[in-house]
């Protein structure tokens, strides 16, 4: 009997401490389950970090390829600019090249012009001599003459003798008062009255 309230009594001692194991067992488990909920709870926020992050990278990513497809299109355009200046120079150098030749044959046409000119010159001066010379009339001999060319009266002492200086006949003076101004005179000079129509009409 002895021995079996010793057993008994053995084996509540051997319950007391399974469930002091036990209890110690839930309580580090609890620990342990606590632990682990804050761990996780802090990788969620460190995924929500990263998660925002990466979007934050993304759209960066796509304003830098923006920036970059930008970037390309202005260097092709910088670039046919470029070309468009490389044209130009040519095309200006053809233009300088075309002037300073054009300038050479100015020049020539020039010199070739001022010699023209000078032929003209001559020409005109000898022109109107020639015009002058066509204009003095050939003079009616003074011996030849006994009367007037237009009134026909007969020249006296009284009645004297004129030449009209366009058409060199010989008249009264009542047929010869006019004066008119020709080439080659400085002054008015006398003309018969038919000479001063002519000359009034032209
Ligand atoms: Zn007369
Ligand atoms: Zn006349």
């Amino acid at each position: 009997m002895g021995s079996t309230i010793h057993q008994l009594d053995e084996k509540l001692q051997d319950d007391k401490a399974a469930r002091k194991d036990l209890e110690e067992t839930a309580r580090s488990l609890g620990q342990k389950a606590a632990t682990a909920e804050s761990r996780a709870v802090a990788a969620e926020g460190d995924l929500r970090i990263e998660r925002e992050w990466r979007i934050s990278l993304q759209e960066s990513m796509v304003r830098d390829r923006d920036k970059i497809s930008m970037l390309t299109q202005e260097v092709e355009s910088l670039k046919s600019i470029g070309q468009k200046y490389l044209a130009l120079q040519e095309e200006q150098h053809v233009l300088k090249t075309q002037y300073s030749e054009a300038q050479k044959t100015l020049e020539e046409v020039g010199a070739t012009l001022s010699e023209n000119k000078l032929q003209l010159q001559e020409l005109l001066e000898k022109e109107a001599a020639q015009a002058v010379a066509d204009d003095t009339p050939t003079w009616t001999s003074d011996k030849d003459a006994t009367a007037c060319t237009a009134c026909t009266k007969e020249f006296t002492i009284a009645r004297r003798k004129h030449h009209c200086r366009r058409c060199g006949h010989i008249f009264c003076g009542a047929c010869s008062e006019k004066t008119v101004a020709l080439t080659g005179n400085t002054k008015p000079v006398r003309v018969c009255d038919a000479c001063f129509a002519e000359v009034r009409l032209t």
